[in-house]
């Protein structure tokens, strides 16, 4: 791609909303746009051919892993979600609209009923499981506080995946299978992580686990063991024991509980003083020991009392529970090092879900012996337009992107920095035919610009290597850059195709 005829317009202006790294050099780089400053983005030329990199990473290992690509329709009819309970219980993020017959329709946020829906109309028996489906397509959230560019947004990227099975072991056999599968795209893709326990709602157990990116701007808070490898999202977070005598001070929380996204109750916690409650912990107790009518919460007197103060309470009724959070230097529940936190982009998260939607919907098979059961489900997503903004928040520097070999929109950036000068275009011209013809992505800085110009926008785009040709061709040199801190070689011109052809 010559660089005079692509459309990517780099600025210096930071927009105004922007505070993250990611998001301000995704803008001034040109690789997205926004539509009117609400978690909307379109993609230009650069930011779509990162998104289909990263896109073509993520199908290439799930292909290998024996997953099946399909395309659901984002518009949803509301009737499969009031089959699951989800289109009355799900909060304002569900965007519901109607046709022009006055039927109730969603943009899908995630699409468990629509794959159930496909999967219970063609899949009649055991001999046709185990299935894994996925897709790579637009969700839509309308999220209270959309931010931080790619990272929130409120139409965004997904991949998700869905598997069916006829036992609930078959179905923890894929939920390794995918574990190993993400770890494998998030290590192709160039990225730090972590795979931690997660929330898994009233549920419970190790039935969820998420993958975090590594960045100080991370939303989420992740416990992490360095003497195992333990490692907990806060919400799900866990520890050793502590023990509390009967004199302990306490605190008195009183909230109103928010679970299964719209149903609320009022609930006092109390906890130690020294203690901080963890608000999801608290509210998967309400679920799970769920004792009241949830129709007349205002007259119920809930009591939900922290697991620690065991010995030492005066309530009628107590229920105890699990609801402090753990706190940096708090001992492991396996090993009993101390616990310390770290900041996570949360880009994956995998779920064993059981039979909470085939049930409901009926996707049943038939057994060995004839008998009608429900398929056990798992499912699995990432947020891949998110990952363009953790990629970004793990490697950039002052000056703009550093993006990855296999995320890069280009794999080689050659940079003729006087396009007046015969011999640096000849040179330009050459190494950019020869490189395409071997099949290199090659992006040609041609333009009429100022060296200083297309330097700064080279080192804002971010392109992992570049050759720049400049006033010492005279003297027969060339620089071969590493996008990587900027690190600069001095190569004999003759020497260059050589060199390039050695590395790519
Ligand atoms: P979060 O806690 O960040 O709101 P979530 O737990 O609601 O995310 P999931 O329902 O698990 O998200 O969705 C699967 C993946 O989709 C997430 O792991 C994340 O990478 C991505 N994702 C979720 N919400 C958004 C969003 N608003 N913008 C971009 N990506 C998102
Ligand atoms: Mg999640």
């Amino acid at each position: 791609m010559r660089f005079s005829r692509l459309l990517v317009p780099t600025t210096k202006e930071t927009p105004n909303d922007a505070t993250l790294a990611s998001h301000i050099y995704l803008i001034r780089g040109g690789f997205i746009q926004s539509v009117g400053g609400s978690g909307l983005y379109n993609f230009l030329p650069l930011g779509k051919k990162v998104l289909d990199k990263v896109r073509a990473v993520v199908k290439d290992e799930l292909d290998k892993a024996g997953c099946q690509e399909v395309s659901l329709s984002f518009v949803t009819p509301a009737s499969l979600w009031q089959e699951s309970g989800r289109f009355e219980k799900y909060g304002k993020e569900l965007l519901r609209f109607k046709d022009r017959k006055n039927n109730d329709f969603i943009l899908g946020p995630t699409h468990e009923e629509m794959m159930v829906n496909l999967v219970r109309q063609t899949v009649k028996s055991y001999k046709q499981l185990p299935l894994n489906l996925y897709q790579i397509n637009l969700k839509f959230r309308d999220e209270i506080r959309p931010r931080f560019g790619l990272m929130r947004g409120r139409e965004f990227l997904m991949k998700d995946g869905y598997s069916f099975h006829a036992s609930e072991e078959d179905m923890k056999r894929e939920f390794d299978l995918m574990e190993e599968t993400y770890k494998k795209i998030f290590t192709r893709l160039g990225l730090a992580f972590r795979v931690v326990d997660a929330d898994s709602g009233a549920i419970g157990g190790s039935g969820s686990k998420e993958f975090m990116v590594l960045a100080d701007s991370g939303e989420d808070t992740i416990v992490v063991c360095d003497a195992c490898d333990y490692g907990a999202n806060i919400e799900a977070a866990v520890c050793q024991e502590k023990e509390f005598t009967t004199d302990t001070k306490t605190q008195v929380i009183t909230m109103k509980a928010l679970y299964d996204e719209c149903i609320s109750e009022i609930v006092t916690f109390v906890l130690p003083e020294s203690e901080v409650l963890e608000e999801v912990k608290a509210c998967n107790a309400v679920k799970a020991n769920d004792l009241v009518d949830v129709e007349s919460p205002a007259d119920a007197d809930r009591h939900v009392i922290d697991n620690t103060l065991k010995e030492c309470t005066e309530y009628v009724n107590p229920e105890y529970a699990d609801i402090s959070a753990v706190q940096e230097g708090d001992a492991c529940i396996h090993c009993g090092a101390e616990l310390r936190y770290t900041k996570g982009i949360e880009a994956g998260h995998i779920f064993q879900l059981g039979t909470q939607y085939s049930e409901p919907l009926g996707a049943t098979f038939l057994d060995e012996n004839g008998k009608a059961q429900p398929m056990v489900m798992g499912t699995y997503g990432i947020g891949v337009s998110r990952l363009l903004a953790g990629i970004i928040e793990q490697h950039h520097d002052e000056k703009g992107c550093v993006w990855t070999k296999e995320s890069a929109p280009f794999d080689l950036h050659i940079l003729v920095s006087n396009i007046k000068d015969e011999a640096q275009v000849a040179l330009g011209e050459k190494l950019y035919e020869q490189m395409k013809a071997k099949g290199v992505d090659v992006l040609l800085d041609d333009r009429k610009d100022r060296f200083g110009a297309k330097m700064k926008d080279y080192e804002l785009l971010g392109i992992p290597h570049a050759v720049v040709i400049g006033k010492k061709l005279s003297d027969d040199l060339v620089e071969f850059v590493t996008r990587e801190g900027m690190v600069k070689e001095e190569v004999s011109s003759s020497a260059i195709e050589a060199l390039l052809n050695e590395r790519f």
